[in-house]
């Protein structure tokens, strides 16, 4: 406990029957809860002036430099309330590190990893009576983000930063029960090249994959996948969740490029896949080998995941050249699903010691 946080509770909290309503039906990213935690930076005074107060609108300067040159790293976890009223998350080390190592390639100061563990810890702890109960897959989405909120408009890391926490309640990812995902193969744009801050968690990577996006659902797909700047030949991602590949011999393949946002889930289904005696192998996965794999039966499976929606199904491929069917099953896709939601809500045992209680 580094941080000496101060606690100023809101006048005006939401009472519990309002709190009641909006966590029957969450959805996502609409409802915040009543605080907020800061915490500041100057090159003087390092992290500093660490406070919890009412959640509410900034004010900034207009020449407030992130909203001009997007100097922004942020992070996305979940608090899970499991059958015994306890509150937990999974691996906030490996955010608090991933927060680090984005902050790197922003130029931002780093927050170290205790630091980043109490902060969310403490918002959480102050929030606790929003974390839904454990029906459905609901859960508290926790928004850790820093930005440049120096008001200068010269180009160099700002020599202000701002390190944030706000909550949402969240409802079930699938509403009707998981489906598979349609995917738009995007041929004009690219989400990162080499060099550049596809392995960062920053707002522009989101940015520039809107219009990719927009493109997809114009074909009537759910989601994007990009390949790789050099060759458009490498599968990289989806825009906010990685991939996974089960071949019909128990093999699973995971795209490294280099160039992707390492998903915490994505590491926790290798651990997981590789204890129920798959053998995973992270490299280059071609978009040829994800056509002649389906289509000669030797992909049997294919997943994305994400904090979001954990696992998914992928079902068919559309692009200008061609849709790429759904494989057929969705067997092991569900069942490694299922064993990370069973330990993230507390129902099954947590032999891998990712879950960390708060309060
Ligand atoms: C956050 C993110 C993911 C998924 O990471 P998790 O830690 O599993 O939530 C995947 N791709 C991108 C681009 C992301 O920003």
């Amino acid at each position: 406990m580094t941080l000496d946080i101060s606690i100023t509770p809101s006048a005006s909290p939401r009472t519990d029957a309002e709190v009641a309503e909006i966590l029957a039906n969450p959805g996502f990213g609409t409802h915040f809860t009543d605080h907020m935690l800061l915490v500041e930076w100057t090159p003087e005074q390092g992290w500093h002036n660490a406070r919890i107060e009412a959640y509410g609108p900034l004010s900034l300067d207009p020449a407030t430099a992130v909203l001009h040159y997007a100097q922004e790293t942020f992070e996305g976890m979940k608090a899970y309330r499991h059958e015994d009223g306890s509150v937990w998350t999974f691996r906030p080390e490996e955010n608090a590190k991933r927060m680090i190592r984005s902050s790197q390639r922003l130029a931002f100061p780093e927050l170290p990893v205790e630091d980043f563990v109490q902060a969310v810890d403490a918002l959480v702890d102050t929030d606790r009576r929003w974390v839904p109960d454990n029906a459905g897959e609901k859960s508290l989405y926790v928004r850790p983000f820093m930005f440049a909120s120096e008001a200068f408009l010269g180009v160099r890391p700002a020599q202000h930063v701002t390190f944030m926490v706000i909550a949402s309640p969240a409802g079930a990812y699938f509403k009707g029960g998981v489906k598979p995902v349609s995917l738009w193969l995007t041929e004009e744009y690219t989400r990162a090249g080499r060099g550049g801050m596809g392995a960062a968690k920053t707002g522009g990577n989101y940015a520039s994959s809107l219009v990719a996006q927009q493109e997809a659902m114009a074909h009537g797909c759910d989601q994007v996948v990009f390949l790789d700047s050099q060759e458009g030949k490498y599968v990289e991602e989806l825009g906010g969740m990685n991939m996974y590949y089960v071949f019909a011999d128990g093999r699973i393949v995971t795209p490294a490029t280099g160039t992707i946002l390492e998903g915490i889930t994505r590491a926790s289904v290798i651990e997981l896949a590789g204890k129920m005696g798959h053998q995973v192998e992270e490299r280059r996965f071609s978009i040829d080998e994800w056509r002649t794999g389906v289509e000669s039966g030797e992909i049997v499976e294919i997943f994305a995941c994400g904090t979001a929606a954990v696992v998914t199904p992928v079902g068919e491929l559309r692009s200008a050249a061609g849709t790429v069917p759904a494989p057929a099953s969705t067997e092991l896709t569900g069942r490694i699903r299922q064993s990370l939601v069973d330990i993230q809500y507390g129902r099954a045992e947590d032999s891998f010691g990712w879950m960390h209680r708060v309060g």
